[in-house]
C-alpha cells in the first residue's frame, strides 16, 4: 500500500513524463517543418521513450493497489529558435525532471518505502544517461552553426537512432 503523499508525487510524476513526451512531440515536428526528418526521427524515439516512462510509473502505482489519476497535460511550446534551442531546452527539462525524481526518492526513503525507492533508482540511472546523451548534441551544436553542412550530417548521424 503506498503512502498518499508517495501516490501522489507519483502521480505529479506521470504527469510530468506526458508532458515530456508532448513536448518532444511537438519538437519532432517542428525539425520536420525544417526538412531535417533525421532530428525529428530522434525526437519523435525521444517522445516514445517518455510514453514507456508514463507506463512504467503506471504499472507500478497499479501493482500496489495504487489509483491513477490523470491531470491535464499542458501544451508544450510550438514555436522555436533553431535546432541549438531545441537541445538546450531539452537538456534544461531533463535536468528539472531529475532534480524532481530525485525529491520523490529522498521522500520514498524518508518513508522507508523501499519498494517505491528500488523503481525510482531506475529513473535515477536513466536521467544520468538521458542528460548524458543530450548535453553530448548539446556541445556539437554549440560548435556548428545553424545553416551549415555539419547540420545535415548530424541530422543524417541522428537519424540512425534505434528505439530501445
Ligand atoms: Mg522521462
Amino acid at each position: 500500500m503506498l503512502n498518499a503523499n508517495i501516490l501522489k508525487l507519483l502521480n505529479d510524476q506521470i504527469e510530468r513524463e506526458f508532458y515530456s513526451s508532448y513536448l518532444y512531440l511537438s519538437m519532432a515536428t517542428y525539425c520536420h517543418s525544417l526538412h531535417l526528418k533525421g532530428f525529428g526521427h530522434w525526437f519523435f524515439l525521444q517522445a516514445e521513450e517518455e510514453r514507456k516512462h508514463v507506463t512504467k510509473i503506471l504499472d507500478y502505482v497499479l501493482e500496489q493497489g495504487g489509483r491513477v489519476q490523470f491531470k491535464e497535460i499542458a501544451a508544450p511550446p510550438t514555436n522555436f529558435k533553431s535546432i541549438l534551442d531545441l537541445f538546450e531546452r531539452t537538456l534544461a527539462h531533463e535536468k528539472e525532471v531529475t532534480s524532481q525524481v530525485h525529491k520523490i526518492y529522498e521522500a520514498a526513503q524518508k518513508q522507508k518505502d523501499h519498494a517505491s525507492a528500488v523503481m525510482l533508482q531506475w529513473f535515477i540511472t536513466e536521467q544520468v544517461e538521458e542528460e548524458s546523451t543530450v548535453s553530448d548534441v548539446l556541445e556539437k551544436l554549440k560548435i556548428i552553426p545553424d545553416r551549415s553542412a555539419s547540420i545535415l550530417y548530424l541530422d543524417k548521424e541522428l537519424g540512425k537512432r534505434k528505439a530501445d
